[in-house]
């Protein structure tokens, strides 16, 4: 049994049992959960069950060797995604060429030294996670994209639901950002949504969410708060990015906003994203550059 902190599971699959021996205690001792197999045939199956963080393989195997093992891992959408490193005695460029081809991210010749493999199967897990945040987060301006946003707001809103408690959704548009654009030029704008994206992100809480929907829509979603205590951060966020613009661009700029609460307003991302964008309308019609709870007249 491994106690300490549990930097993740990894799947060792070998047919020598000295060396899954070894791995085994090489790994166990940095922090790592091994799960360990003879064969590519016994592993196929406990790989899909076990979603382990990690897979270090060997080659050479009977019935299944390494490659096929790969190749069958990367036919299931459940398993094709799992790093892979391969731990071989086979040491010819055709063969490294022919594991990396097959999606591993390291291919590593026998006999090894512990260090370096360690530091390897940290370099993969390292690389995997800077990859999954990048995929998580809108290119332009770091935080979530549209899809992930999605996710996470629902995900807090299943959260504060059990907890009894309400939750604030905005949307939020920019506006006359299309003359920004004509004015200024498209870098310029782009500079803006940044500057939002700083302060959105600066003027929320850990537990709150902060989202691009798309162009110069945002969403924000105030953990535990209702609509009242949402409108005053938002009022205090549309002053800040107002400054912020002036230092960044120049020039002050403003947003309408739309605040929807749950589960009075709506219980689903669906129902309150759309009440208050229809809130966020209301804020446009009625001049922009002002915050309006969803059903409250202006
Ligand atoms: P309103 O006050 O009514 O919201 O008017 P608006 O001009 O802000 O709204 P509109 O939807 O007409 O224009 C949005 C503009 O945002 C149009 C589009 O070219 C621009 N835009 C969308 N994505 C980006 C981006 O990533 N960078 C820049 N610079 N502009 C963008
Ligand atoms: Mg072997
Ligand atoms: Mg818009
Ligand atoms: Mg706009």
């Amino acid at each position: 049994m491994t106690t300490g902190p549990n930097l993740g599971t990894i799947f060792v699959v070998d047919d020598d049992q000295y060396l899954r021996r070894i791995l085994t205690m090489v790994l166990e001792r940095e922090g790592y959960r091994i799960h360990a197999a003879a064969s590519a045939v016994e592993a196929l199956p406990l790989i899909g069950r076990e979603a382990p963080n990690l897979i270090i393989s060997d080659v050479e195997m009977p019935e299944m060797d390494g490659f096929e093992l790969r190749r069958r891992l990367s036919e299931d959408p459940e398993t094709k995604n799992i790093p892979f490193i391969f731990l071989t005695g086979r040491s010819e460029s055709d063969d490294q060429v022919h594991g990396l081809d097959l999606g591993a991210q390291d291919y590593i010749t026998k006999p090894f030294e512990p260090p370096v493999l360690i530091a390897r199967v940290r370099a993969v897990l390292r690389r995997v996670k800077a990859a999954a945040l990048q995929a998580r987060a809108d290119s332009l301006t770091g935080l979530l994209n549209r899809q992930t946003l999605e996710e996470a707001v629902a995900s807090e809103l299943k959260r504060e639901s059990r907890g009894n408690h309400s939750a604030a959704l905005v949307f939020l548009d920019i506006d006359d950002f299309k003359k920004i654009n004509d004015t200024h030029g498209h870098a310029v704008g782009d500079r803006v949504l940044k500057t939002l994206a700083g302060v959105l992100s600066a003027g929320t809480r850990e537990s709150d969410i902060a989202g691009r929907y798309g162009g110069e829509e945002f969403v924000v979603l105030f953990a535990d708060s209702d609509a009242r205590a949402a409108l005053g951060r938002m009022n205090d966020l549309m002053r800040l990015f107002g400054e912020a613009c002036g230092e960044a661009a120049g020039f002050s700029a403003s947003f309408s906003a739309g605040i929807a609460e749950a589960p009075r307003h709506g219980k689903d991302f669906a129902t309150l994203s759309q009440n208050a964008d229809m809130a966020m309308y209301q804020a446009k019609r009625a001049g922009k550059a002002r915050v309006t709870i969803w059903g409250e007249k202006e």
